[in-house]
């Protein structure tokens, strides 16, 4: 038997924390940030809805914020278990938590609030932190877990709880964290796992078709194409973890093809540039049929600028359009991205670029839904540049990739679990879980906690 409760990402995109016990141990499946719409938001500093000393251990699915982003606070409320997950995933994690709190300490001052935590609580977190390989598999009281790839960013792992049953036998619990976009040509995509009993699934686009893989990469020669033609600036806000390894990718791909002209190319995120270094570090986990050590050559295209200092970053000001331009924030909360958009946001030969899931409040998702003015740094910006969105460079699966995953555990599952969606997308996967493959599904609220 086993209890588990959804303290995060139930029918909302952020905020992962899952509880899982079995009458004697407690166990959380990943710890993460609410990050909607602020980059942290007021929901962090409500206590943990569970007391953090009687926590085991914790694993985390992979590095993104709204996955680790509540670990700090998760020691400093007196957790003293041991965190696991893959090696790429601590590396990454490492980078991306001492980078948010940056963000966190001027969000914080900003809002005159408390700062949720400052780089000692991150290294506390490192120090607790022990590196597994896919398929591992670590005993935690009588329960056991194993990683499995998911195919998401680099290092990402689906989670396969096993426990006892009531009576005899045992229950597999699959938390698939975030899974990955089967076009994704970095990445070795989703592995195959022992069939589970119950499935804990992601449904970002649960009500989505993404563009495919080939399709994808024409549409994006497109949008350089027409960028050039205009002479304009092409502005992407980019995740750095992932989607800034595979534009690049692609991009140098293109111009080693001269499928595009030669024009300069930045890369203005220090944190991406870092994160390159270590998919280079660990370019064994990637697919190898494509990248091998020295297949990472975009570090080396001359036409490809790295900014790692304020300085750089100034500096692409000054070079001539038309020119491309990739900086975080993914979804323009924050970070480099938003001087850029401030100063070509207005004029109609430029164009913005969105790779990525844009979340309701963000300001990627004003200017993606048609804001005719928008507000960064308190000064009133017209929205005047083309726009144009390619959902096929999302490191998340489309409704048919989701549903086709889940179609293949349909044997022996006995219910799913919805999250990690908005909850149109969500409930729209239950409904279609439900209706087509005749098993029972559901959405949980926050809070709400199952027997299995
Ligand atoms: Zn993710």
């Amino acid at each position: 038997m086993a209890k588990l409760s959804f303290f995060g990402a139930a029918q909302e995109v952020t905020g992962s924390c899952f509880l899982i016990e079995d009458g004697k141990t407690k166990v959380l499946i990943d710890c993460g940030l609410f990050q909607s719409p602020r980059f942290s938001n007021t929901k962090n500093t409500e206590p943990f809805p569970f007391d953090p000393k009687s926590i085991s251990a914790l694993f985390i699915t992979h590095a993104h914020i709204d996955h680790t982003g509540r670990i700090p606070k998760l020691i400093k409320s007196g957790f003293k278990g041991k965190i696991y997950s893959t090696f790429p995933t601590r590396d990454l994690a490492g980078l991306m938590l001492k980078d948010s709190v940056g963000v966190l300490a001027k969000e914080a001052e900003r809002e005159k609030e408390e700062v949720l935590y400052v780089e000692e609580d991150v290294d506390k977190a490192m120090a607790l932190w022990e590196s597994k390989n896919y398929k591992d598999t670590v005993r935690v009281g009588k329960m056991s877990f194993t990683f499995y790839d998911a195919g998401h960013v680099l290092g990402s792992a689906m989670i396969m709880v096993s426990c006892p049953a009531m009576t005899r036998g045992e229950i597999k619990i699959l938390f698939t964290g975030d899974l990955g976009n089967p076009t994704n040509p970095l990445l070795l995509g989703i592995s195959k796992v022992p069939s589970p009993d119950y499935l804990v699934t992601e449904s970002t686009y649960g009500d989505r078709e993404h563009e495919g893989v080939e399709e994808k990469k024409l549409k994006l020669e497109r949008v350089i194409e027409q960028s050039v033609v205009r002479g304009g600036v092409l502005m992407i806000p980019a995740f750095s973890l992932e989607r800034t390894q595979e534009l690049l990718w692609e991009i140098s791909d293109m111009l080693r093809n001269k499928q595009i002209p030669n024009m300069p190319i930045f890369l203005d995120s220090p944190l991406a540039i870092h994160a390159t270094e270590i998919y280079q570090k660990y370019y064994s986990y990637l697919n190898r049929a494509y990248i091998d050590k020295e297949s990472f050559s975009f570090f080396k295209l001359p036409m490809v600028h790295f900014s790692l200092t304020t300085e750089n970053s100034k500096e692409i000001n000054s070079a001539p359009s038309p020119k491309i331009i990739i900086a975080g924030s993914g979804m323009s909360t924050g970070g480099r991205i938003l001087h850029h958009e401030r100063r070509y946001l207005s004029d109609p030969k430029n164009t913005i670029l969105f790779i990525g899931y844009q979340a309701p409040g963000s300001l990627g998702r004003r200017i993606e839904d048609g804001a005719d003015v928008v507000k960064i740094f308190g000064e009133d910006v017209p929205v005047r540049c083309n726009k144009e969105v390619i959902y096929g460079y999302s490191s998340h699966p489309d409704e048919s990739a989701l549903f086709e995953f889940i179609n293949s555990h349909a044997d022996t599952l006995k219910k799913v679990y919805a999250i990690h969606g908005e909850p149109k997308a969500s409930l729209e996967l239950v409904q279609k879980v439900r209706d087509y493959l005749g098993i029972d599904a559901e959405a949980p609220k926050y809070g709400e906690s199952v027997i299995l």
